[in-house]
């Protein structure tokens, strides 16, 4: 059976946001507009040169049930958490830390030599039997990221995925995540294979593309292949594959997938649990002082789903 290309479902808009002590970003997952693309719970984008923008930072604070994926394009960002790391995510660097059963870190935004400051947080929803898991962390220098270049001039950095059979630097992430950084010159064109099912989405942060190209012109045909200008979000509709052209324009985007979870979620700030009750409980605990993981099945037990086996994926 032939590749069903996917079409554009939805076009979204960045919302411009005031997060942590007083950054400016651009919220596109976790807005009025789109609340949760199922596993994705929250996409923000970083880009700006003024340091006012930015340099309050993100102070001590914790996460409970979800896992944080940091992208970096320009600038540093500062960090330390509960677990004892603690350095720098600097331009082409990944942070993907798993918060589980509760972590607390701090995250501030530094500029680069050229005053910019710029990338990417995506949030990524942890199942029932992971939320109260071990808190893991995944650092990965700029070097350690896989770059595949292709003859007509693209250029693709695999975060977490397969291209060409070069397997990203993430791996062993529930959600089976596929997330790319795709630059194709003017002329150039891209497609990839998504598993049928699981949500996608392309985040256009440079120039302008085509999205969706060959979709099934179904309800939204109207969408399928219309130029889009960075910075703009793509949702894709389901199919096996994702086509992207740059026709008259150089574009830089994100491709980013994952297996949904079709859990109930609750959510409150930085906690995603599956219940109302279990989110009483992370504010009873930061209260306590009884938040940060411990290795504690009747702790974890008590506050939440938990499986002897989630704890060391
Ligand atoms: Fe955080």
């Amino acid at each position: 059976m032939a590749a069903r290309p996917r079409a554009v479902a939805r076009v979204i808009q960045p919302t411009p946001v005031i997060e942590g002590a007083g950054v400016r970003l651009r919220r596109s997952i976790a807005t009025a507009t789109l609340d949760y693309l199922d596993p994705f719970l929250l996409l923000d984008n970083f880009d700006s040169d003024d340091p006012d923008d930015y340099l309050a930072g993100f102070p001590w604070h914790p996460h409970r049930g979800i896992e944080t994926v940091t992208y970096m394009l320009a600038g540093e960002v500062d960090h330390r958490d509960s677990i004892g790391n603690a350095g720098m995510i600097g331009a082409g660097d990944v942070q993907w830390m798993t918060a589980g059963g509760g972590i607390m870190h701090e995250e501030m935004p530094r500029p680069g030599a050229d005053g910019r400051m710029g990338g990417f947080q995506l949030w990524v929803n942890l199942p029932a039997e992971l939320k109260m898991t071990r808190p893991r962390y995944q650092d990965l220098s700029a070097a350690r990221i896989p770059e595949v270049r292709r003859a007509d001039g693209a250029v693709i950095r695999v975060v977490a995925g397969e291209v060409d059979g070069v397997v990203g630097a993430v791996t062993e992430i529930y959600a089976e995540p596929e997330y790319l950084d795709v630059s194709l010159p003017a002329g150039a064109s891209f497609s990839q294979p998504v598993s049928r099912g699981h949500s996608a989405f392309a985040y256009a942060f440079e120039g302008e593309g085509q999205f969706g190209v060959g979709g099934d012109p179904g309800d939204r045909g109207d969408l399928d292949g219309e130029p889009l200008s960075a910075p703009r979000m793509a949702v894709f509709g389901d199919g096996d594959e994702v086509r992207v052209e740059a026709r008259g324009h150089a574009v830089r985007f994100l491709l980013v997938s994952g297996k949904p979870l079709g859990e109930p979620i609750a959510r409150y700030g930085p906690f995603v649990m599956n219940t109302r009750e279990e989110l009483q409980l992370a504010v009873r605990d930061l209260q306590d002082d009884t938040f940060v993981w411990r290795d504690d099945a009747e702790w974890a037990r008590s506050r939440g789903t938990w499986s002897p086996d989630a704890r060391s994926r």
